[in-house]
């Protein structure tokens, strides 16, 4: 298995002589990063001949306060990916069953193909994760269970019951991966935030990025919340200087922005509404995201719609391959603007296709 990133905007306009792209197919912020965090780049511009020193520590601390928990249960990486990369290496270390349910996103299985394990996929019902089937497909060699909440790229959410459903169905020999990468965009009142599961004492890792919301994702960091045990086993084996201190400190300053995180939310919200509702008008079918993107689902010719957008200078991500879930095309919210561009660039194409 191997990771099959989205077209980014350059590589589709050198290809297609394209003067201008709007890219909705990486679940990126349309807003860019907070001013905080490019301040912070800037002043430390200078000093990027120095090795890093108390930027990751700092960090730590910082999320650890956040987040309410000790600082020895947080693990910084170069991405939420790399955490998920070292936390299957550790628990899968010796072999084991990991049980992926679909749809998801396809790093878990790089993660678990990586560390040696054995893969138990738990297919969705109607797109959503099936709980009682992936407790069904526990046995007593699985080691870890991976959950998203909100999904890639369904958007969907899991209710509180569905998580303590699993929760209270594991063994000692278990561990829960709740992955939270787009957790910062649902709606306040109805977020269940995993790091209380954790609080309350559960065998879980919750997995977190400054790649979504906070608008970092060239700049590779996430973290992790774990067990004190689990994280020292990790951070046993990474190198010294881990992560650049130019992508520390941007994190540092934007977990910190709030302002900036609740209008990324305010902007989200609305275009989320707004496509749901296009896509919807069209005769599409859209599930009901939490997130930062919408899929469209049973869709006719996706990948020749995809490339009549593309054409048109529109990227948005077909789930077919990198999913496996052929007629989806997952649609990342952008600006009020981008969203009605590529509603009305999908209107047209969707009309010349039609017979
Ligand atoms: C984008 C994404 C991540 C974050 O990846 P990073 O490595 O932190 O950039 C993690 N999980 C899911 C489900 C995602 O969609």
């Amino acid at each position: 298995m191997v990771y099959v990133a989205g077209k980014s905007s350059e590589s589709l306009a050198r290809e297609l002589g394209l003067e201008s792209v709007i890219k909705l197919g990486s679940n990126e912020s349309p807003l860019g990063p907070s001013k905080a965090a490019i301040a912070a780049v800037e002043n430390a511009a200078r000093q990027m001949h120095l090795y890093p020193g108390v930027e990751a520590g700092d960090l730590r601390a910082d999320i650890a306060e956040r987040a309410g928990v000790p600082v020895g249960s947080v693990v910084i990486g170069n991405g939420s990916s790399d955490v998920l990369l070292k936390v299957a290496a550790a628990l899968l270390r010796g072999g084991g069953e990991a049980i992926i349910p679909e749809p998801c996103f396809s790093m878990y299985e790089v993660a678990v193909d990586w560390a040696g394990g054995s893969r138990i996929h738990v297919p969705g019902l109607d797109y959503r994760f099936d709980v009682a089937g992936i407790v069904s497909a526990i046995t007593p060699q699985t080691r870890m269970i991976f959950l998203t909440n909100p999904n890639n790229p369904t958007g969907l959410p899991l209710s509180r019951q569905e998580i303590e459903f699993v929760l209270s169905s594991i063994n000692s020999n278990i561990t829960v991966i709740l992955d939270e990468a787009y957790c910062e965009y649902v709606d306040p009142g109805d977020r269940v935030d995993g790091v209380d599961f954790f609080k309350a004492g559960h065998r879980i890792v919750v997995t977190r990025t400054f790649s979504k919301i906070h608008a970092l994702a060239g700049m590779r960091v996430g973290y992790g919340i774990a067990a004190e045990e689990l994280v020292s086993e990790i951070t046993a084996h990474i190198p010294p200087f881990y992560s650049g201190s130019l992508g520390l400190k941007a994190a540092r300053a934007s977990l910190w922005d709030d302002e900036h995180l609740i209008r990324s939310r305010d902007v989200n919200d609305d275009g989320r509404k707004y496509l749901t509702a296009a896509f919807t008008a069209m005769g599409l079918r859209v599930l009901p995201s939490a997130a930062n993107h919408v899929l469209i689902v049973e869709m006719a010719n996706v990948d020749a719609v995809d490339r009549l957008m593309n054409e048109r200078g529109f990227i948005g991500r077909p789930t077919g391959s990198s999913f496996g879930l052929p007629g989806g095309y997952r649609v990342t919210v952008g600006t009020a603007e981008q969203n009605r561009a590529f509603v009305t660039n999908l209107a047209a194409v969707l009309d010349s296709m039609a017979p």
